[in-house]
């Protein structure tokens, strides 16, 4: 296993983070796992208040035996209005994890301004965080985001936050600079859930597998992501400690890309060049007045086309209207051709139609987030 130095934290992570989302199967399972994750040498894990009873499962894993010291734990609370409210929700996760210190605090889904605000209000929620801090309670303050850039840019800029956990992968570089003014910024990187996420990599499509060989989807994704030194550590969402295996097997190569991986990355660019209509996910046909998320819808359209990964877009196609902010916006059957977005495309792209063709391609029914 490598280690990075998380921006300045200063904690060396693991370029693996166990992430607890998934601590879903039983008490047991979640500490087999936690357990397996620490033999493998991840010293990273990550959980959330919102995530069921994985806080309380990492707790029991602690009472197991666990090896605290030689863990690094996050989790996260989403932004709240006030202050008590924030610091009784700090108390009670730390009781829930059977810990007296969070080593990294993140402010869960910063994803719409509002949240932002919460966040830079006086003696909102972040003043608890600071007095936790204050207390040594607390040892470093983080956000996660599933909002759009022009978002992540100005949270970071806020200089509140010592690390940024964001989705970035190869399949989806529209966060890239988010990634360099993190980096800029001598921010920890924390990638979320770059398998599933990114791709659900762990069930790849021929045609995916025939363009990464003779490398795994999976284990490309990760090299295009360990190779960067800008990124610290990728969330594992381990179910249980049979899932570690593809990932550890190339959890020590953070080496720079070889001229075989790079030769990989061109033929995948190409590929994705020769898409029809291709949306070159500039944003700038956004806002939709129907709330059409015109961007992602096209970019799932690029994939299914690209890479034959319909599976894939079609799980996240479902979500449209069930996830609320976690994945904003409407499906494409609300366009009503209005045509207030066609000026706006720099490629001259016919939006209307694609979203048509896009939601046939996609729409299979409605899925709701793991935890909403
Ligand atoms: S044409 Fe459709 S997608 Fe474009 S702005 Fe109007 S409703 Fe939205
Ligand atoms: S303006 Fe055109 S190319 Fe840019 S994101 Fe929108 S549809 Fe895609």
């Amino acid at each position: 296993m490598k280690y990075r130095r998380f921006g300045r934290t200063e904690m060396h992570l693991s370029v693996f983070t166990l992430g607890g989302m998934r601590f879903l199967d039983s008490k047991e399972t979640a500490i087999r796992t936690a357990f397996e994750a620490v033999r493998l040498g991840i010293n990273h894990i990550e959980t959330a208040r919102g995530y069921g009873d994985s806080e309380k499962f990492l707790g029991e894993a602690f009472r197991a035996g666990l090896p605290r010291d030689k863990l690094f734990i996050t989790t996260k609370i989403t932004p709240t209005a006030d202050r008590d409210t924030m610091r009784r929700q700090i108390d009670e996760s730390l009781k829930r994890m059977r810990i007296s210190r969070i080593d990294n605090f993140d402010v869960h889904g910063i994803n719409l301004p509002e949240h932002l605000a919460l966040c830079t209000r006086k003696n909102g929620c972040m003043k608890a965080v600071q007095e936790a801090m204050d207390e040594g309670i607390i040892g470093h303050v983080g956000f996660s985001t599933h909002g759009r850039l022009p978002l992540l840019l100005e949270t970071i800029n806020t200089d509140l936050f010592e690390s940024i956990n964001l989705h970035y992968y190869y399949f989806n570089q529209n966060n890239a600079p988010a990634v360099e003014l993190a980096h800029q910024k001598d921010m920890g990187v924390f990638i979320i859930s770059p398998t599933d996420k990114g791709g659900q990599l762990f069930n790849p499509t021929p045609k995916l597998e025939q363009l990464c060989a003779p490398y795994s989807p999976m284990a490309i994704n990760h090299r295009f992501l360990l190779s960067d030194p800008r990124i610290h550590t990728l969330s594992l969402g381990a179910s249980n400690p049979k899932e570690f295996a593809p990932h550890i097997a190339v959890a020590d190569n953070d080496a720079p890309l070889t001229e075989l991986e790079k030769a990989i990355f061109a033929r995948l660019d190409n590929q994705y060049r020769t898409v029809p209509s291709l949306c070159e996910q500039c944003m700038q046909c956004l806002p939709c007045p129907e709330n059409i998320n015109i961007p992602e819808v096209l970019r799932l359209r690029n994939l299914a086309l690209g890479f034959d990964m319909q599976e894939f877009a079609q799980y996240r196609y479902g979500m449209f209207g069930n996830a609320g902010h976690w994945y904003p916006g409407t499906t494409a059957n609300a366009c009503t051709d209005c045509g207030d977005c066609l000026p706006r495309c720099p490629v001259e792209l016919k939006i209307p139609t694609l979203l048509e063709e896009s939601h046939k391609l996609m729409f299979q029914g409605n899925r709701k987030r793991l935890w909403s």
